[in-house]
């Protein structure tokens, strides 16, 4: 299927369709998701690897301003391998550890992956999401095993990033541009509904990274988070969102998008819809239940998505559960 290269105006035209135009748009999305994957969704494990945090994002209940009334974990590598058996016992080839932005995370997570990868004879996606670190950190990280990592850029309107985020967009993707030319398979991706964020600056998104050149991309629509400066603003649209995943889906086909489990956090059912306008993709999560109830990404009352769980979305959405797309490419990982 031929697709136009699309432009900022054409992917801002696609967010406001909606009725019988948005259905024309899902389905060409799911045509050109078609032709490259076929109906084969990955399935991916996440297992948070710590709470603790140095940034201080206006969303997030793992704040550094809410350290001190967290119960803050963070897991040696003995338990990560030891979860990662677990993952590898149900055939699963997709391993994110995820943590927040902390330096400790370099050694912690880069002493278990060896070990990780040795489990599954060199045959496994070790995806990384823990945030800035320097290159020689990056560099490293890559020699003991990581194959991708994920660094959301979460808005390209730098103004946004600083307010929400306390810090520089332009560091962010100084990251992503490293993670890039060390070879990883590298995933962005950004909030839908962030208070002051406009269309124009979602379809500025998607083409940024469209340019940057990363692999993988996502959206999840902004959920108000209790402890949080931002608990009270009015929850991200799981419309627009769906929008979102299909332009990013014409915007590159060959980007590996996922359906968020934020989704489901706003709206019920809403992340087997992500599947309809084209994403690609679902996480489940493997992180135990002692560390991971302390994991306040959207508050304490997040929704868990377990192995069952995402298995079940995956065949109603009438699509087959499969594993890493980055396994099969020539000299990888
Ligand atoms: S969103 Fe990530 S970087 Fe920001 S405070 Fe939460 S864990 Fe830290």
């Amino acid at each position: 299927m031929e697709i136009p290269v699309l432009d900022e105006g054409d992917i801002r035209t696609m967010l406001t369709l909606r009725g019988s135009e948005r259905e024309e748009l899902f389905i060409q999305a799911r045509a050109a998701r078609a032709d490259v994957y076929g109906d084969r969704v990955v399935v991916r494990a996440v297992v948070e690897v710590t709470n603790l945090c140095r940034v201080d994002c206006d969303f997030c209940p793992m704040r550094r301003s809410n350290t001190r009334v967290n119960d803050v974990f963070h897991q040696t590598p003995a338990e990560m391998v030891e979860t990662a058996i677990g993952v590898h016992a149900l055939g699963v080839d997709v391993i994110c550890l995820q943590g927040g932005e902390v330096p400790q995370t370099t050694r912690s997570v880069g002493a278990a992956l060896p070990t990780i990868a040795e489990l599954y004879g060199g045959r496994v996606e070790l995806l990384l999401n823990l945030g800035n670190k320097t290159r020689a950190e990056y560099a490293w990280l890559r020699e003991q095993g990581a194959t991708s990592y994920i660094i959301k850029h979460e808005t390209s309107d730098a103004a946004l990033y600083l307010r929400t985020r306390h810090e520089a967009l332009d560091r962010r993707l100084e990251c992503i541009a490293d993670l890039l030319n060390l070879g990883y398979r590298v995933g962005s991706g950004m909030i839908i509904g962030l208070p002051g964020q406009s269309l124009d600056s979602i379809a500025r998104d998607i083409v940024l990274c469209r340019d940057m050149g990363v692999h993988m991309m996502s959206a999840a629509p902004f959920v108000p988070a209790p402890d949080t400066p931002l608990a009270d603003a009015p929850a991200g649209d799981v419309e627009l969102t769906l929008n979102v995943i299909a332009a990013m889906r014409l915007a590159q086909p060959a980007w590996t998008i996922p359906s968020v489990s934020a989704m489901r956090a706003n709206v019920e059912g809403g992340q087997r819809r992500g599947f309809d306008a084209g994403a690609n993709l679902i996480v489940f999560n493997a992180t135990p239940a002692d560390f991971r109830d302390r994991y306040l990404i959207y508050g304490k009352d997040r929704k868990v998505s377990s192995y069952e769980y995402v298995m079940d979305v995956v065949t109603q959405a009438g699509l087959t559960p499969g594993g890493s797309v980055f396994l099969t490419e020539p000299g990888r990982p």
